[in-house]
């Protein structure tokens, strides 16, 4: 069959034309790799400016005897192609979904690389749980540098030029004196510095607590480190005494290791403090908690059966401390006392031996369940 359009400018109607833009088309479909490739293809193909459609449109126009002809050949031809399309579109559909969950996968089989965590070492949580209490009592927390001029660490707190503490087996000495007026440097051997530089910057009132690293040349073993953590307090104010000073002391051994507190106080001497005194903590561990008229249990490993734990010194604070830090004594009293954090958690936690705070073993802190 031969189709020759009476008009030159309607398309070819003959069976070659439609014929070759079916199979353009259906070469085109098959070719389509994709959905959005074949959504391409279906406009180029069965769009409006298609071969197929401008012939469709073009039927109209055909005389009488020729429209029934043309018309079964182009409508053939479009369902023809119509029908791939949707073949290819369904077909494509299933393989991108496929490739979508394939791709969104996760297989629990594969080995991981997650490393241990650290945690939070166990001293470090203890001091922020110390200075907790510190601030819940309005009191502030002070720090200073961690290499102190020997004046700080020595001579302010009126420890002599000649005090044993002072002597190279005790100190780290940093750099000695220039032989001018500037004093020498020294790792500080106590927080007790902290406290000389706030009276003298703030004066009195004065509350703080002062937790921080100290150093002195003692050979690591189970007891002694060179390195190991001090909480100081001190209060200046109008009238305060001893008993201020037991009634903060029994506060904080109640927050830190619970119970009805009692706290019992020994004469000493420390060259900061007039007068001195070593504090004890009633045994938080055996039946000495329950107070004075309770026996210590004889076999109680915390306290040695004594019903009491030695916890550090305290006293009120020397006028003469006071006075190297610009504080008259005739108005203002004080008191300060000073406890080893590393002390108080081998008592608290059972920690027996002073290598484990410090060989930085991780399942050491994990132990307590600090993971951060
Ligand atoms: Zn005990």
């Amino acid at each position: 069959m031969s189709e020759t359009p009476s008009n030159p400018d309607l398309p070819v109607i003959d069976e070659p034309t439609i014929g070759a833009a079916v199979d353009a088309a259906l070469a085109a479909i098959a070719a389509a790799g994709t959905t959005a490739a074949l959504k391409q293809v279906r406009i180029d193909h069965v769009g409006d400016a298609s071969v197929l459609s401008t012939a469709n449109r073009a039927i109209k126009d055909l005389p009488k005897d020729r429209k029934a002809a043309a018309g079964k050949l182009v409508g053939q031809g479009k369902g023809r192609v119509q029908q791939a399309l949707a073949a290819r579109q369904a077909e494509l559909a299933a393989a991108e979904e496929e490739a979508a969950l394939a791709e969104e996968t996760v297989d629990v089989t594969v080995p991981t690389d997650r490393r241990p965590r650290g945690a939070r070492h166990p001293l470090r949580t203890l001091e922020d749980r110390i200075a907790d209490f510190f601030v819940g009592i309005g009191w502030e927390i002070a720090e200073g540098p961690e290499i102190e001029a020997e004046w700080f660490n020595f001579d302010a707190l009126n420890f002599d030029a000649d005090h044993p503490a002072r002597q190279m087996q005790d100190t780290f000495y940093v750099a000695g004196p220039d032989g001018g007026e500037d004093s020498g440097l020294v790792l500080r051997t106590h927080t007790s510095p902290v406290q000389a530089r706030a009276m003298l910057e703030r004066g009195a009132p004065l509350y703080i607590a002062c937790p921080g690293t100290v150093f002195r040349t003692d050979e690591l073993d189970a007891t002694h480190t060179p390195v190991f953590h001090q909480v100081e307090g001190l209060a200046i104010d109008k009238g305060l005494t001893m008993a201020n000073l037991v009634g903060t002391l029994d506060a904080l051994a109640a927050h830190l290791f619970g119970g009805a507190p009692i706290t019992r106080l020994r004469p000493s001497y420390f060259p900061f403090t007039e007068p001195s005194a070593e504090m004890d903590f009633r045994c938080f561990s055996c039946d000495a908690r329950e107070g004075l008229d309770h026996d210590a249990d004889p076999a109680c490993r915390v306290c040695g059966g004594t019903g009491w734990i030695e916890m550090g010194g305290c006293g009120m604070v020397n006028p003469a401390v006071l006075r190297a830090c610009g504080i008259d004594p005739e108005e203002h009293q004080g008191f300060a006392f000073g406890l080893g954090i590393e002390r108080i958690l081998m008592l608290r936690n059972g920690v027996k031996d002073m290598h484990d705070m410090v060989e930085g073993d991780v399942r050491f802190p994990q132990h307590y369940g600090t993971e951060i």
